[in-house]
């Protein structure tokens, strides 16, 4: 066996009580690495050493804190395709996915390299006279962050920045299939001056490290994005020892096709907002709700498009849509695919296991017609390459099945209309709104959340993500 790849606890490289094989799914005979689990020991140790550094941390100068999160930023800019490789590597998104993906991170870091430098506060007069009042923020305390798969670097990137940036510190368990871009992430960290103890990583499972960061009474704030099952046990444990959360979790994501729409503005959104990244970003498109009239013309030309859609392994260049991550999401995918036929829909493309030159998690994408809203195919979370058509009679109709949904993180309409456009920003029950654009597909730089069983507590990203991060003073004096 290879050199094991360590946890970071406390400022330094720490074994754990298992090393696990990190296989790459477009080829399941490719071991990237062995990398270290530990278990409630080390999540135990990583608070500790938190702890012991957050005093300094907390009052480091603004200006330290930006310079770190900058030559972290240039770090990552300087090794994406290296890095946009390894992702592409052990998540399965395509290699100019993952580069993408990379490119994102290093931009999150600099933005919030930039907010170090312009979190402000109030200054208001009292009621009384004399008196002054200042509104300031500081940092939260030690923040837990709990990242899924579908994003190895970019999610982490989103939490631990801000995190940093505002002066919490950071005890981060990324997702156990894709702990190398986690690695990564802390190796460049653990070199870019982050005080000992500031940032630890602590890979593991999430019953052991995840359950244990949920119970622990030192952790402040848990960010955490997964699913709607884990995010429910994030909130109750929060709720029962007052640690502030911040969840993300699903979504079931329409995208309207309205019959004035510009057909292949609409055939475009589809296909990347429903197959790109191998469906697997909880902002993808999952129910295209499309009036009458477009209705079989959107069809023929999604089909078209989807039969010339190159699957295959995500590390070569041409391939436009990589593996499922790995075997159960597969068998998961394969168990929607087959109860969407159960239920009623029919098959208007693909759905079937590929083999390729080497062994991987290949799907063919998977397109239903002929779809109900009632059906689960239409409210539960696939999380693959798989998207049905709920056919509608008009705008009023396709806005009811869109909201119809317990899950509310992005929307998205095509139509050349400025009054269904507008009606629909306004009045789709989602945290984000896509007019004539994919429904994934987020800048880095402004609010990211949705509504409903989608999102928990505050937003993420841009200056919004402050209000997580940061917890408010209100002090008076008396001149
Ligand atoms: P997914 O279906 O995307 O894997 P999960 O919610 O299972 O969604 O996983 C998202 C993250 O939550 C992962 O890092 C996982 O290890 C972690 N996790 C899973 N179970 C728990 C738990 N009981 N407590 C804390 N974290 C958990």
């Amino acid at each position: 066996m290879s050199a094991v790849f360590r946890n970071f606890i406390g400022g330094e490289w720490v074994e754990g009580f298992e090393a696990v094989a990190n296989i790459n799914p477009s080829d399941t005979g490719d071991v990237i690495g062995h990398y270290a689990r530990t278990d409630a020991a080390g999540l135990n140790a990583a608070v500790e050493a938190a702890k012991a550094a957050f005093p300094g941390w907390s009052r480091s100068v603004p200006y330290a804190r930006h310079e770190i999160l900058k030559k972290i930023a240039d770090e990552i800019f300087a090794r994406k395709d290296e890095l946009g490789r390894l992702l592409s590597r052990e998540e399965g998104k395509t290699l100019a996915e993952g580069i993408g993906e990379v490119t994102r991170a290093g931009q999150i870091f600099s933005f919030f390299a930039g907010e170090c430098l312009r979190l402000a506060g109030e200054t208001l007069a009292s009621v009384r006279p004399g008196v002054g009042v200042e509104v300031t923020r500081e940092p939260l305390g030690i923040i837990g962050l709990i990242t899924p798969w579908n994003f190895p670097i970019a999610i982490p990137a989103w939490k631990i920045a801000p995190a940093l940036a505002y002066g919490n510190c950071v005890v981060f368990k990324p997702a156990e299939l894709v702990p190398g871009s986690a690695w990564a992430l802390a190796d460049i960290i653990s070199r870019a001056g982050v005080p000992a103890g500031v940032f630890n990583l602590v890979m593991g499972s999430g019953s052991k490290v995840g359950q244990a960061m949920l119970d622990h009474p030192d952790i402040a704030g848990i960010s955490f994005t997964g699913s709607v099952g884990t995010g429910r046990r994030v909130a109750a444990a929060g709720a029962a020892r007052f640690a502030r959360v911040q969840l993300e979790m699903g979504g079931k994501n329409p995208l309207v096709v309205l019959d004035d729409a510009e057909l292949s503005v609409a055939v475009d959104c589809a296909v990347n907002g429903a197959f790109f990244s191998t469906g697997q970003r909880c902002t993808a498109s999952s129910r295209f709700i499309v009036t009458d009239a477009i209705h079989d013309r959107f069809i023929a030309a999604l089909t078209e498009r989807l039969a010339a859609l190159k699957v295959d392994d995500a590390l070569d260049a041409t391939t436009q849509i990589g593996p499922v991550v790995d075997e159960s999401q597969l068998a998961q995918d394969l168990d929607y695919i087959a109860l969407a036929a159960k239920e009623g829909g029919r098959l208007a493309f693909g759905g079937a296991r590929l083999e390729r030159a080497k062994p991987g998690f290949y799907l063919q994408p998977a397109l239903f017609t002929e779809t109900t809203p009632a059906m689960r195919i239409n409210r539960e979370e696939v999380f693959g390459p798989v998207a049905s058509v709920i056919r509608v009679g008009d705008y009023e109709e396709a806005l009811a099945v869109a909201n119809g949904s317990e899950f509310g993180l992005s929307a998205g309409i095509c139509t050349t209309s400025l009054k269904h456009a507008t009606h629909f920003k306004r009045n789709v029950e989602a945290g984000m709104v896509m007019v004539n654009l994919p429904t994934a597909g987020v800048d880095f730089h402004v609010p990211f959340g949705g509504r409903k069983g989608s999102s928990y507590g505050p937003r993420e990203q841009g200056s919004y993500a402050r209000e997580f991060y940061t917890v408010v003073k209100t002090a008076y004096t008396l001149a």
